[in-house]
């Protein structure tokens, strides 16, 4: 192993991404508490009282940051947001119900051939090459519920609530809680809890308790139903992550919320996408409309030297800049526990890089 690279100053991955440096120090110092007759966080039963009262925290910080109508059920279960792609339409579709799906990307089309597998009659909408589709609610007529992903990561690529005439379903994985939003609209929206609020091994989800179906066909630990009736401890849940995930929760209310979530989100974007828009050398060629606060991506004119700029960034302590393996090119990930401090020092960089380059 190298002992030469410089500390990690500045995490720029898409996720497991940066968490807030209080909620790492208070998640370290929860492992290593051994009172006399107590636990490390890593020994705590999910029947414990303690336990008990890290979820209720967590859900309570939830709701009071999304302002979530009673109305909403809120499930936190084990395992990625890509399992939802295969989970959500029976737990909220009859199965002769029509799905539509809003195609703008990776992770889009993943959600739809997760729905075309298990046999379901979906329609697509289409988008144009780096944008997304205008949707008038009457496109969706006669759509159980619409699906679309909120933030493709991949491509840095973010999509506002469409106009449907259905309620709709959405993959927030890459944005949730990073600005207020209005839930009423939604069916259901669900997240990895991996970028924007804790860490890997649970997924967080917002659904409609009436939409919820009781009898999904599925069984009982792969029901939302049947979870949300157990307390999401149908089975031992990912204690850990869940307690990391109620730290930054409580984290996201201390800062101000979800406003001052948006407003630092604006800000790093806006300053990250001005550097590469004043430069001969960077380019991300999104529609303007479509660019994402939380995955900015853009590309050098070869692949060469952006395998370059990412290695020399590394050395430098701005980790994770290289783009998905799937789409290459480069991609600085913004999400909550970004500071500004990390955007000035990736632009830094990219000045000092554009002059050798
Ligand atoms: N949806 C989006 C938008 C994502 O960015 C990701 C992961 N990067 C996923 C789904 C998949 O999430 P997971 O790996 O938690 O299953």
């Amino acid at each position: 192993m190298s002992t030469s690279a410089a500390p990690a100053r500045f995490n720029f991955a898409p996720g497991p991404a940066q968490l807030p440096p209080e909620v790492v120090a208070q998640a370290a110092a929860a492992v290593r508490a051994h009172p006399p007759r107590g636990r490390s966080i890593l020994e705590l039963s999910h029947r414990s009282a303690t336990f008990d009262a890290i979820a209720a925290g967590a859900e309570a910080d939830l709701r009071a940051l999304l302002g979530l109508p009673a109305d909403y059920a809120v499930l936190f279960l084990n395992g990625g947001a890509r399992l939802h792609y295969a989970l959500w339409p029976p737990n909220l579709a009859a199965a002769g119900d029509r799905l539509g799906f809003v195609d703008t990307g990776h992770w889009s089309r993943l959600a739809i051939a997760a729905a075309r597998r298990a046999g379901r009659d979906a329609r697509v909408f289409a988008a144009p090459p780096g944008d997304y589709p205008e949707l008038a609610a009457a496109d969706t007529e006669g759509l159980a519920y619409l699906h679309y992903v909120s933030n493709e990561t991949l491509a840095g690529l973010a999509m506002p609530a469409p106009a449907a005439a259905c309620p709709l379903v959405c993959d927030r994985s890459s944005d949730f809680l990073s600005a207020p939003f209005d839930v009423r609209p939604y069916a259901l929206c669900y997240a990895g809890a991996q970028k924007n609020l804790g860490t890997a091994g649970l997924s967080v989800l917002v659904a409609r308790r009436d939409l919820l179906r009781a009898e999904a066909g599925l069984p009982p630990e792969l029901s939302y139903a049947a979870q949300l009736a157990a307390g999401c401890r149908l089975h031992t849940p990912p204690v850990y992550p869940w307690f990391v995930c109620a730290l930054t929760l409580r984290w996201l209310r201390a800062q101000g919320g979800l406003p001052e979530m948006e407003r630092r989100a604006r800000a790093r974007a806006e300053a990250l996408y001005a550097a590469i828009d004043a430069s001969p050398l960077y380019r991300n060629e999104l529609a303007p409309r479509a660019r994402s606060r939380m995955n900015v991506c853009f590309r050098l004119p070869d692949p060469a030297r952006e395998a370059r700029f990412a290695a020399a960034a590394e050395a430098a302590g701005l980790l994770g800049l290289r783009g998905h393996p799937a789409v290459g090119g480069l991609r600085a990930s913004l999400y909550n526990a970004m500071p500004e401090a990390g955007v000035d020092a990736l632009r830094e960089f990219m000045r000092d890089f554009e002059r050798t380059a």
